[in-house]
């Protein structure tokens, strides 16, 4: 097992990671605000997550306890599931007079897409400890806002309760991750909003009080009722504290949480609880398409749902993801994702080569070629997981050895090397050759007949250009008797 170094955002150096409690690694992960299919955007900051987690577990040989929540309460989660919303669909149920029982089967349907697509994407659900909703959640958080309140961080106006920066900074930093300038802080400048810009540095709301038309929960304090919801930093810090308890092992996140959520957290659970969540933050860097922000305006916003119906293999998406190092940009395109899968697809043939050589049979010590090749892979990941470098000494070596010419005892040790390689990447099959049936996305399919019917019209102009299309998008049409056949262009 190997000792594993992270970079951490909260020293800004890449540091040696130990666990706090014996073997076991402590981690939480900010999930998915629930409002909408996440876009591939999001799905990085999982991969990342999900990377990170299976670094540990393979290559660092420690036992995980992974949590990521489910935000299912916030600005964005209330706003499109009101009544009247045009966000509502009708698979979500009937709405109703309730706004909880509305936010309960607007999110519910979310939540369900958002499994689906992690599973896509080979993230495991076995894998994580627990992926807490945070509507169930509620009185721990008000436990919480409670304990910051007798600690005198926290203060009651118009019915919510908001976080009192000022008072805090006299006993802590604030603007732990990032750098704040408290030039244009106003002390007592309250925001409601979840989300809000570093220019705006102000006391953050705890607790909403009740709007009309919103979910609401009763809030005892000090014997009167204070009817609202949850801010959304607090939902964090106290699925935290009652999952995995303070201070737990590693933080992640995406860049963008740094200010204010994570800063938020922090604050929150040491005036609080009076301990630091915990020492290590590891955020992962922004996706961006063909190099520009994404968004719905560029018309280049993508969810891993645009990309199949596109006829992209989500598995390609992972590998490509993930053959980036987190803390860098990554540029999606989409020859990208096609130069991935080639690239996957020549290791998956390799390991094939493996299996026929080697029988199926594993082998039971990993020594000489075998063992060097799983040292140089887990060498470049246990370095801040530097994926890059780990996939090049991988093609090295499979440019250097190939199948034909090494021993029946060599195959079985690099088919185990290469199991263990997958339990991190997974993007592979460790078995025997299969012809895959490919699935056909309905767009192609859609596309072929819209061709045919042109066809038939006599409009082989209009055919000629559905043709282009469908070539573009990497798959390939032949006319047939029946009418066509249509198969990716590899
Ligand atoms: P949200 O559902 O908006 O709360 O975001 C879920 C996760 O996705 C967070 O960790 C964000 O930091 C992350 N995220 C959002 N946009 C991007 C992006 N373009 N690239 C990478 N991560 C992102
Ligand atoms: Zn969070």
């Amino acid at each position: 097992m190997m000792e594993i170094r992270l970079y951490n955002s909260l020293t800004k150096k890449v540091e040696t990671f130990v666990p706090i409690k014996d073997n076991e690694v402590r981690m939480y992960s900010c999930g998915p605000t629930v409002y909408n299919y996440a876009h591939i955007g999001n799905m990085r900051a999982f991969l990342f997550a999900d990377f990170l987690q299976r670094v540990l577990r393979v290559v660092g040989g420690y036992r995980m306890r992974w949590v990521m929540n489910i935000t299912d309460i916030d600005d964005k989660t209330i706003r499109d599931s009101k009544i009247g919303s045009l966000e509502w669909k009708t698979e979500m149920g009937e709405q109703t007079e309730d706004p909880r029982e509305n936010l309960k089967k607007f999110t519910n349907y979310y939540l369900e897409a958002f499994i689906e697509d992690i599973s896509r994407l080979g993230i495991k659900k076995e894998h994580f400890y627990s992926m807490p909703r945070a509507t169930e959640y509620i009185k721990p958080m008000q436990e919480l806002i409670l304990k910051i309140m007798k600690n005198g961080f926290a203060y009651i106006s118009e019915g919510s309760v908001y976080f009192d920066v000022s008072a805090w900074r006299e006993v802590d930093v604030y603007g732990k991750l990032y750098r704040i300038d408290f030039d244009n802080f106003k002390s007592g400048y309250r925001i409601d909003a979840d989300q809000y810009e570093r220019e705006q540095v102000s006391d953050f709301v705890l607790w909403k009080s009740y709007k009309e038309g919103e979910p609401c929960w009763d809030f005892y304090i000090d014997g009167t009722n204070y009817p609202g919801r949850p801010g959304w930093h607090i939902e964090c810090s106290s699925m935290e504290y009652e999952l995995l308890g303070l201070p737990f092992d590693i933080h992640t996140g995406g860049v963008d949480l740094k200010f204010p959520h994570h800063e938020d957290e922090i604050a929150q659970s040491k005036a609080g609880y009076s301990i630091d969540p915990t020492a290590f933050w590891c955020h992962n860097e922004f996706l961006e398409v063909e190099g520009e922000k994404m968004s719905k305006s560029l018309g280049n916003f993508f969810t891993l749902r645009d990309l199949i119906a596109k006829g992209l293999d989500p598995i390609d998406i992972r590998f490509a993801m993930l053959s980036a190092h987190y803390s860098s940009k990554y540029n999606f395109t989409f020859d990208g994702i096609s130069a991935a899968r080639k690239a996957r697809l020549k290791v998956q043939e390799y390991i094939y080569d493996l299996w026929d050589k080697a029988a199926g049979i594993a082998g039971e010590k990993i020594e000489g070629a075998a063992f060097e090749l799983q040292n140089k892979v887990f060498t470049e990941l246990a370095n801040d997981l530097h994926s890059p470098k780990a996939l090049a000494a991988l093609f090295s070596f499979i440019n250097e050895n190939e199948v034909d010419k090494i021993s029946v005892e060599d195959a079985r040790k690099l088919l185990t090397v290469m199991s263990q390689v997958n339990d991190i990447y997974s993007v592979w099959e460790i078995s025997e050759r299969k012809e895959v049936k490919e699935e056909i996305p309905q767009e192609i399919i859609d596309l072929a007949e819209e061709r045919l019917s042109a066809k038939k019209a006599k409009d082989f102009k209009r055919a000629d250009e559905i043709r282009n299309k469908i070539i573009e998008i990497g798959y390939s049409i032949k006319d047939t008797k029946e009418g066509y056949e249509i198969s990716r262009a590899n």
